[in-house]
């Protein structure tokens, strides 16, 4: 049996007809950037995640770096975020010449709350809270920390569409939600895509004019903006995976019951859940102990098993990083994470016969 680490053809195919349609509608419509799909998808996505306001954008990266573009965090400034971040996550914050500062994840693989504090300094304007693989970060000691120091929030919930945290949808608690909608993403599109969220009117009237040119009436020009837009066509074919969404993320809680219930190795060490959170399994990380990742890696490609490393290498030691000063050593935690961490196969449409195969094979290794 061949089982590859991701696959996007499975939750195609079972919302095809829809997806066939809706896309000859647009195309036949004759408009197709920024019209009545787009406000129509912003305004059911702002429902879905349970905020004021939702502003369509090009990409997720475009959705973080216009966040601290609006909310004035650029030169001078820090922004916290975790030592284990995906690269897009720093390339937002130092986009507007702000200074990333990393604090360790924790046994949840997201920021360490508690680690915070202590890297606060009077530069730092914000924390970039990074639901990582699915999982919520500990909103409520992040945001106790955020109204102590008078910081901003910016959530990344790129990877955790319509999760929760204590009954609060992630992107619904700090000041800005980011998400990117990139096809393997929760809610993906048929290419790029991004949204974001908040409940403050000033801060979504920005993020709408900064989009298109910084212009609220057509070549009218307030500010410097960008070009950032989601066109009708991705919006069209979100909305109609955006209706099935919870039943999508079920369908990921019980492939992640499976395995967690399934595998059972002395070298392989199963996510945990923080008590309080939920994860809509982005991705099934495992941490493979005694250096044995890639020799695991190794293994399951013999067995025609896909798996991904998130990610290889931690910001602070990308070459492109390498003008912050940082070396090997720093951020032992995230150093580790990264030769430990394994993403074993998870998708929609993934069958039982499918997760149990991965299941054997990682038992006999
Ligand atoms: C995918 C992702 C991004 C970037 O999104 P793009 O749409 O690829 O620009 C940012 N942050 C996280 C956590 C992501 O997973």
């Amino acid at each position: 049996m061949k089982v590859a680490a991701g696959r996007l053809d499975r939750v195609y195919k079972c919302y095809q007809a829809a997806y066939e349609e809706k896309a000859l509608e647009v195309l036949r419509s004759g408009w197709y950037v920024l019209g009545k799909e787009v406000s129509t998808f912003e305004e059911e996505w702002a429902k879905y995640i349970g905020v004021k306001h939702s502003i369509g954008v090009g990409n997720g990266l475009d959705a973080l770096c216009i966040a601290f573009r609006i909310l004035n965090i650029g030169f001078g400034d820090e922004v916290i975020v975790c030592s284990n971040a995906f690269i897009a996550c720093v390339i937002g914050i130092t986009t507007n010449g702000a200074l990333p500062i990393f604090v360790e994840p924790d046994q949840y693989d997201n920021i360490d709350a508690e680690k915070i504090e202590e890297k606060i300094t009077a530069r730092t304007k914000a924390i970039l809270a990074v639901h990582l693989y699915g999982q919520a970060c500990d909103m409520t000691r992040i945001m106790e920390i955020a109204h102590k120091h008078n910081l901003r929030v910016v959530e990344d919930c790129s990877q955790s569409h319509g999760n929760h945290w204590q009954g609060q949808c992630v992107g619904a608690i700090g000041d800005i939600g980011c998400f990117s909608l990139y096809p393997t993403k929760g809610c993906g599109a048929f290419g790029d895509a991004g949204i974001i969220t908040t409940n403050d009117d000033k801060l979504a009237d920005k993020v709408r004019v900064f989009r298109n040119y910084g212009s609220r009436v057509r070549y009218h020009n307030e500010v410097v903006g960008t070009n950032s837009r989601l066109d009708e066509l991705q919006a069209a074919l979100l909305r109609i995976k955006l209706c099935h969404m919870d039943e999508l993320n079920e369908e990921r809680r019980m492939i992640a019951k499976r395995y967690s219930q399934g595998i059972h190795h002395p070298q392989i060490q199963l996510p945990k859940v923080r008590p309080g959170a939920d994860s809509t399994w982005h991705q099934y990380v495992i941490h493979v102990r005694n250096g044995r990742r890639d020799a695991l890696m190794e293994y399951l490609d013999k067995n025609e098993i896909g798996s991904i490393i998130h990610y290889p290498i931690p910001p602070h030691l990308s070459e492109a990083y390498r003008y912050l000063g940082y070396q090997r050593g720093d951020f032992p935690i995230a150093e580790r994470y990264a030769d430990e961490v394994l993403s074993i196969p998870m998708y929609n449409g993934m069958t039982p016969e499918e997760t149990d195969y991965v299941i054997n094979k990682l038992n006999l290794f």
